[in-house]
């Protein structure tokens, strides 16, 4: 028997599955998705079985054993073993890496087995008492028979006995002692009256323990209750009214916090409306796509709650995904609150152990809701009902790394696996979406209304061209200025919101709005710092930094970003009497501090908020009447063909965020460059006609949704070598794709350096290229046979979230 084994080498040439030997001790405990260890080279590294053979190519003198089977469960499930395949071909991954990113890593880590007893009740077998020797737990060696194997293999499946993998060091499964109080009261009672009235402590504990016959309690809580010791309890317990165990607990994150279940709310018809198409086409079992487009606050969370209650009376699963976890600690608690224990939350926040126990409740099947950031699509359900996308526009839902899967297409794969309907909610749905459903890819949901018909915010715009020309220097507008000291007074908060994105900068006229742009490409160029230069990302044209301004000769023209912290500078000089909560990176970094910012300032700590993006998702206080945005502009010049839908989104989401409750919100906009498009849909909350004016943009550049685009990225720490190889990386692609793409570059990307690495991209734009799978698997092989060694590192990158 052989198994064919994925093997833990990074970035070797050969991404095939090796075969080994399976040692007669493991046959039968051995299945596809465990993990081994096996020799590869000198060493022995990680391997995961991917299918098992009775024959092999390989010839008998080259035959290597496997070195040590892992798991008897597989930690992989079949559904998982062929997601693998689909994400190594649809994202053009090495296979390692796709199985990796579907594992909490506390598995690919150092591990040891422990073997445990959950069913008391059942004799076990001499083979496997030996085992135990009395203890509760002990490491199991696979290295023991394959008769004893075997034999805890169907106990384990029996759920006589459980399995763990458990890491070393400081991820240990948690345990905890703790009493079970003797069930039979008469046998308790015969316990109290045999203790000596002078052991008055021992007679009060099992007096207690009378009144909680058969109760389990945690040891030292038990102590702290009854004021008493362990020298005592211990007493009793010899005396046989509680026994002692040591019990595995999973560390839970959310320990401290008191959840009611709430209620579902009565559904108005729109909510209605939406619901029944999902629960129709959920009876159906049909792997339908929902675009749920809902205005914020319609109420698409309480369709979302409503749509998984149904998969949970038929005992399915459901998968919700919301951008990034931490920032939405009051829309994780909402599941939390409805669910309660049956929700697992797995995010970014918590410890390695803390993951692996979430994944292991997860597989096991203990919870049934898993609400998470991107990678909780991998969750290993096996009775998937329903997979949800909130803010389904989001880039967090891309991985910049490989395996640069989408969680949207993961989602898809996954409900077609299951037959079951995936929603995809936004009030500012991306166009690709948005275009598919129109087309009817997707079938189209919408939300119109608020629940209790509150206004959407009234949103004005200040130009701050004016101000400048009126005198006003201060990064606050007059209006703006005004809006802050009314709230100040009446002791109602506000939110502002500071649009800054990573390293981009562009340069723009303060006098009149230009943005110094490509002339050829309708994108703006972006700033160079070291070489004083602005040049343009899409074709490569470059040009010095202008001193006047190209359309008005003003000599008030120079690259733009502002930092969080000069603002905060700003605010305590012109509002000293405001007090302010900051939460940027900066002041973001410990574990928590989302949460905490975000619960000082729920308890009114705070006037104000300030902050970047990561304050325009999900923030819900009824206090919030004002929402300021400083400089609207910064996404808009992205070199990036999404600048316009980018600024869209935000500038609604943050509008989102007044006036949700019963106070009326204003949104006050700060922008150089009113007249866009994108910012006069966005005070409107006019998403359809944005839509169809932007998709007008795209049709005459040709960018998506009209196309696809594949991003390709060469670095080396050499900037000829950089340059040499993305050339000869866009003249093979020019040489062998059709005239049906277009291959724009090779140009130094945005960032044009970055850890010593210089950085070079090229892009492929195409609508239909029937030969861009079999290009691209051969520039990989090039790639990994001969440029790796020259020290090139290559990504590839298909839909990327951004080009920059
Ligand atoms: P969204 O997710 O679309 O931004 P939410 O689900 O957060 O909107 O709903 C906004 C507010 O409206 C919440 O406070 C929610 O409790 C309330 N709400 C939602 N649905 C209803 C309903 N059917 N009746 C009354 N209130 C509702
Ligand atoms: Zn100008
Ligand atoms: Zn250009």
């Amino acid at each position: 028997m052989y198994a064919e084994v994925i093997v833990d080498v990074a970035a070797y040439p050969i991404d095939r599955p090796f075969d080994y030997l399976v040692p007669e001790q493991y046959r039968e405990l051995i299945e596809s998705g465990s993990r081994v260890k096996v020799p590869f080279g000198n060493r022995q590294v990680l391997g995961f079985v991917t299918a098992l053979k009775s024959e092999t190519d390989v010839p008998t003198d080259k035959q290597k054993p496997i070195g040590e089977l892992l798991d008897i469960e597989p930690v992989l499930t079949q559904e998982m073993l062929e997601m693998t395949k689909w994400l190594k071909r649809h994202t053009l991954c090495y296979e390692i890496d796709a199985l990796q990113v579907m594992l909490p890593s506390a598995l690919r880590a150092k591990y040891e087995k422990i073997l445990g007893i959950v069913d008391h009740n059942v004799d076990l077998p001499q083979s496997v008492q030996a085992l135990f020797q009395q203890r509760e737990h002990v490491e199991l060696k696979v290295d023991e028979s394959k008769e004893l194997l075997s034999l805890i293999k169907k106990l384990v499946k029996e759920d006589i006995l459980s399995l763990e993998t458990s890491i070393k060091q400081k991820t240990a499964v948690k345990k905890v002692r703790m009493i079970h109080i003797e069930s039979d009261l008469e046998r308790l009672k015969t316990v109290y009256d045999s203790i000596s009235n002078q052991a008055k402590k021992q007679k009060d504990v099992v007096k207690w323990m009378m009144d909680h016959p058969g109760e389990r309690i945690v040891s030292a809580d038990l102590l702290k209750q009854l004021s008493t010791t362990n020298a005592v309890l211990q007493a009793v317990i010899e005396k046989g009214a509680a026994t002692l165990q040591m019990e595995e607990i999973y560390r839970d994150p959310y320990a401290d916090r008191t959840m009611d279940k709430t209620t579902k709310l009565a559904l108005t018809n729109e909510q209605h409306l939406a619901l029944s198409e999902i629960i129709d086409s959920y009876d159906k079992q049909e792997a339908k796509t929902f675009l749920l487009h809902g205005i914020t606050g319609s109420g698409k969370t309480e369709v979302y709650l409503q749509a998984i209650e149904r998969a949970l009376l038929d005992d399915l699963e459901a998968i919700v995904l919301v951008p990034e976890i931490s920032l939405t600690p009051q829309m994780t608690n909402r599941f939390k609150e409805r669910f309660g224990s049956l929700v697992a939350v797995l995010h970014s926040g918590l410890s390695t152990g803390e993951k692996y126990d979430e994944w292991r409740k997860i597989k096991r099947g203990e919870v049934k809701v898993v609400v998470g950031a991107r990678s909780a699509i991998f969750a290993p359900f096996q009775n998937v009902g329903i997979i949800i996308l909130d803010e389904e526009h989001e880039g967090t839902y891309k991985q910049d790394d490989s395996p640069r899967y989408h969680a949207r297409d993961v989602a898809i794969w996954r409900s077609e696996y299951h037959n079951c309907p995936v929603i995809l909610g936004s009030a500012t749905p991306s166009l690709e979406s948005y275009a598919r459903a129109k087309k009817g890819n997707y079938t189209l949901l919408t939300l119109a209304n608020r629940p209790k018909e509150q206004a959407l915010p009234e949103v004005s715009v200040v130009d701050m061209r004016e101000q400048l020309k009126n005198g006003n220097r201060s990064m606050f507008s007059l209006e703006l200025a005004e809006a802050i000291n009314v709230r100040l007074d009446k002791q109602e908060q506000m939110v502002l919101f500071l649009n800054r994105r990573g390293h981009s900068s562009f340069v723009l006229c303060r006098d009149c709005g230009t943005v110094v742009e490509c002339p050829n490409c309708d994108i703006s160029m972006t700033y160079h710092r070291h070489q004083e230069k602005i040049k343009c990302h899409y074709c490569g044209e470059e040009s010095q930094v202008p001193h006047t301004c190209p359309e008005c000769s003003s000599e008030h023209i120079r690259f733009f970003g502002t930092g969080t912290q000069k603002v905060e500078e700003e605010i305590a000089r012109l509002f000293p009497a405001a007090r302010v909560l900051r939460m940027d990176v900066d002041t973001t970094r410990k574990k928590g501090s989302h949460e905490h910012i975000l619960k000082l300032f729920g308890e009114g700590k705070a006037d104000i908020l300030l902050g970047t993006q990561m304050i325009a998702k999900g923030l819900d206080f009824p206090n919030i009447t004002l929402v300021g945005v400083l400089s609207a502009d910064t996404t808009l010049h992205l070199a990036d063909f999404r600048a316009a839908e980018k600024t869209f989104q935000l500038l609604t989401q943050v509008s989102g965020r007044a006036g949700r409750h019963d106070k009326a919100g204003e949104v006050i906009v700060q922008t150089y460059t009113p007249e866009h498009y994108a910012i006069q849909f966005a005070q409107h909350h006019d998403f359809v006609p944005f839509y169809n004016q932007e998709m007008m943009n795209r049709k005459q550049f040709l960018y998506p949704p009209f196309t696809y685009v594949v991003l390709i990225q060469i670095t080396h720490e050499d900037v000829l070598m950089t340059a040499e190889y993305a050339h000869k990386a866009a003249n093979w692609l020019r040489d062998n794709l059709t005239d049906q793409s277009e291959i724009i570059g090779p140009t130094a990307s945005s960032i044009s350096r970055l850890q010593n690495r210089y950085r070079y991209q090229c892009l492929i734009k195409y609508k239909k290229e029937p030969t861009l799978p079999e290009v691209l698997q051969q520039l990989t092989r090039m790639y990994r046979t001969d440029w790796m060694k020259k020290g090139i590192l290559m990504s590839i990158d298909l839909n990327p979230s951004s080009i920059m």
